[in-house]
């Protein structure tokens, strides 16, 4: 058995059981630091069932806001169908506000958040501990090739790919019979437009946490499950 973060608080535990290990570990609060594309709901959707903790992603927080017509929605359309990033402020309020939330106390998993440095200064502020911030290293190239096959499920937003994570019919969802689509913001144009923006505003964090000593690289593999089983390693899960 293996110790890891000294419980202070043992209810705040959580227990990660693997075949050959037991670890118990206190607050597990996770960011997935990833290029865009690159499957990071994917691999946050494992790490949450694994550790039992909640998965916030500001994309899928956002959209929904947009679907439901809020205000916030309506100001975060324009920069999300260009492909740039919404406002900081906008983005740390909803954040801000859900991580005050009961299920987050065991920990949480960070997707696609903080986008910024002013973001994850705020996250700082906020007294927030991040123990893990997970950096997929992808190149270009295969992020817009990965890009231009995502697909996802109209109806209950789970995502596909069409030659990584294809559906078992094609073009309908698994769960659900959905049908599923392209996301606006996964056309070309935007595509090249969400680099650019991520090289500028997204990388430096890189090594702002990798100063902080939090960061696990992970090489982005063809086989999401073998990224997924780096990812767990990186973290001695
Ligand atoms: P992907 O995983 O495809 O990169 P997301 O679903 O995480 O995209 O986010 C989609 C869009 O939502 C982003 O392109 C951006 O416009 C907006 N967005 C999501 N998270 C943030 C954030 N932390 N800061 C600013 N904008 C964000
Ligand atoms: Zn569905």
């Amino acid at each position: 058995m293996t110790l890891l973060h000294y419980p202070q608080d043992i209810s705040r535990a959580v227990l990660s059981v693997t075949k050959d290990k037991i670890v118990i570990l206190l607050l597990m609060n996770i960011i997935m630091l990833v290029a865009p594309g690159e499957s990071k709901g994917t691999h946050a959707a494992v790490l949450c069932e694994h550790f039992g903790i909640p998965t916030i992603s500001t994309g899928n927080m956002i959209r929904e806001a947009l679907k439901n017509g809020t205000e916030m929605g309506l100001k975060a359309k324009s920069f999300m169908d260009e492909g740039k990033l919404v406002p900081d402020e906008v983005v740390i309020g909803i954040v801000k506000e859900r991580l005050s939330q009961d299920d987050c106390s065991k920990g949480f998993i960070l997707d696609g958040f903080p986008r910024t440095i002013p973001q994850a200064e705020a996250l700082d502020k906020m007294g927030v501990e991040i123990q893990y911030v997970i950096n997929i290293d992808v190149a270009d190239e295969r992020i817009i090739k990965r890009m231009s096959g995502r697909r996802v499920c109209e109806n209950c937003g789970k995502p596909y790919h069409l030659t990584n994570l294809p559906p078992k019919v094609e073009g309908v969802c698994d769960d659900c019979n959905g049908i599923l689509v392209q996301r606006k913001d996964d056309h070309p144009d935007t595509v090249l437009a969400r680099l650019e923006t991520y090289h500028k505003e997204t990388e430096p964090l890189v090594s702002y946490y990798e100063k902080q000593g939090k960061l696990v690289t992970v090489k982005g593999q063809d086989d999401v499950e073998a990224t997924t089983k780096a990812i767990l390693e990186g973290i001695e899960a």
